[in-house]
């Protein structure tokens, strides 16, 4: 078959993979979806209960959308805030069901490469078509060809450990029992058994770990005796809790502002410039420990959210050019290097940020970043925009790619990653120079005069 004619294979049926395929189709170009799950969005079904920082109105691709209109699909109030749950059953599901044979579930991808020529070989590449492996449910493996791959496989499965280092701290795998690597549904009476009337170390400083702090302040109210122990890598300042009402998605900032109110009220107690490096079991209890040699008092649970990295194994055979950092596209990556900045604000990127060295391949969505942790949906749906216009030939429109993303309200020059006494630098800033934006979702293009 002719190379052209081939289907363009999306790696993911998430929101990213799916707005990947409504605009193939937008394109008039064959896509196919290859979902592990067995059902659309199985990460974000993973986290149902957590609900989204931001509204409806920017979560929901308009390619996605054109295709779904015409079903009777009833878009939600734009203005309210899904769960993840929400955002799976009344857009995900619905738009994989549009694309219905053009989404494959139970297809986990297992290797990438271009079909005949491992990595090593010149001769011949580019002509070539991809060789996509995939592993069936029922234990099955087969082989499809395709034209491109647009790799939308999250990052949801690989979350970082509790080592400082990012190996697991020494201890960590053996006391499994009693650490967990997600926000917990509290609504669950298995879990909220596990954390009710428990001291609970929760270890990271984003997003994820405000709303375990949120939760745990909560369940504090009606159970007496709850208790969290914040385990930070750096010390708090300014940044520590996001930018609050700064923060251009209010919810987001709402989040920094009750995990703030948690320490406030007593209900979580910060431990500052830990990095932790074992784990020991005391009885039914954990112990951690830091390089620095401190030793916390025992906790009854870890919750570890210190965010996720891409699995790059099945992208091996690959010429893929990533930044040795952030595992993210070596254009991208000083955009959303979290060494630098913090604001969340990116200039525009597409197709021309997201190549690699390997021609018609790319990584989208929560991928993209590698483990930088500020990727919106909205970034992702404006990347397939692009790059699907590139794969479509209209080079013009995959050019014009203008994103701005909604700042944290943080972007001061410091890093994330900054030591607990690091002076604040103006430096390192740049992501505050907004370029001329376009106006996406609810975010007023008028909000982006920098810092
Ligand atoms: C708790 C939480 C809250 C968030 N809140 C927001 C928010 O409010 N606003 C916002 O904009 N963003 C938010 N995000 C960030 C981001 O938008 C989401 O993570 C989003 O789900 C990323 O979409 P994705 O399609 O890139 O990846 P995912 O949603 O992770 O989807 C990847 C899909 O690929 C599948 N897959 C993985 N590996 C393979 C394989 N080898 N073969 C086949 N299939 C595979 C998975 O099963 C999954 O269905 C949040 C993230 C988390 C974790």
């Amino acid at each position: 078959m002719e190379k052209q004619n081939l289907p363009v294979v999306v790696v993911g049926a998430g929101p990213v993979g799916l707005a990947a395929a409504a605009h193939l189709v937008e394109r008039g170009i064959e896509p196919l979806v290859l979902e592990a799950g067995a059902s659309a969005a199985t990460a974000v079904r993973d986290w149902a209960h957590v609900r989204l920082f931001s509204p409806w109105a920017e979560v929901i691709d308009p390619a996605a959308e054109k295709l779904l209109a015409p079903t009777g699909w009833v878009r939600p109030d734009g203005t309210t805030y899904p769960t993840g749950g929400d955002w799976a059953e009344r857009y995900l599901q619905p738009l994989a069901d549009v694309l219905g044979d053009k989404v494959r579930y139970g297809a986990m991808v297992t290797g990438v490469a271009r079909a005949g020529r491992d990595r090593t070989v010149d001769s011949g590449r580019e002509e070539q078509p991809f060789t996509v492996h995939i592993a069936t449910a029922d234990g099955g493996e087969e082989r499809i060809t395709a034209r491109a791959v647009i790799d939308a496989s999250g990052t949801w499965s690989v979350p970082s450990p509790m080592g400082a280092n990012g190996i697991p701290a020494l201890g960590e795998n053996k006391t499994a029992d009693h650490v967990a690597y997600r926000v917990p549904d509290l609504k669950d009476p298995a879990v909220r058994a596990r954390y009710a009337g428990k001291r609970t170390a929760v270890v990271g400083s984003g997003a994820s770990a405000f709303t375990a702090l949120a939760l745990l302040a909560d369940l504090a109210g009606e159970e007496t005796d709850t208790h969290a122990v914040w385990i930070l890598r750096r010390g708090i300042g300014d940044a520590t809790y996001g930018g609050g009402e700064a923060d251009q998605l209010p919810a987001r900032g709402a989040l920094g502002l009750r995990a703030k109110a948690a320490v406030e009220k007593g209900h979580a107690s910060a431990v500052t410039g830990f990095r932790t490096e074992a784990v020991e079991r005391d009885g039914d209890r954990l112990v951690l420990l830091a390089e620095d040699g401190r030793r916390l008092d025992p906790v009854d649970e870890v919750i570890v959210l210190t965010g996720f990295r891409p699995d790059l194994s099945f992208l091996s055979e690959l010429r893929l050019g990533l930044d040795e950092r952030l595992q993210a596209p070596i254009a991208l990556a000083p955009l959303i290097d979290p060494n630098v900045h913090s604001c969340g604000t990116v200039y525009p990127h597409g197709v021309k940020e997201l190549s690699h060295p390997e021609q018609d391949v790319y990584l989208v969505g929560m991928k993209s970043y590698g483990r930088a942790p500020t990727f919106l949906a909205m970034t992702g749906y404006e990347q397939v925009r692009s790059i699907t216009a590139a794969l479509a030939g209209d080079h013009e429109a995959a050019g014009r790619v203008e994103l701005t993303l909604p700042e944290t309200g943080v972007c001061g020059g410091a890093g994330l990653f900054d030591e607990p006494d690091a002076a604040q630098s103006d430096e390192g800033g740049g992501c505050c120079a907004a370029p001329a934006t376009l106006q996406i979702g609810t975010v007023s293009p008028a909000a982006y005069g920098g810092c």
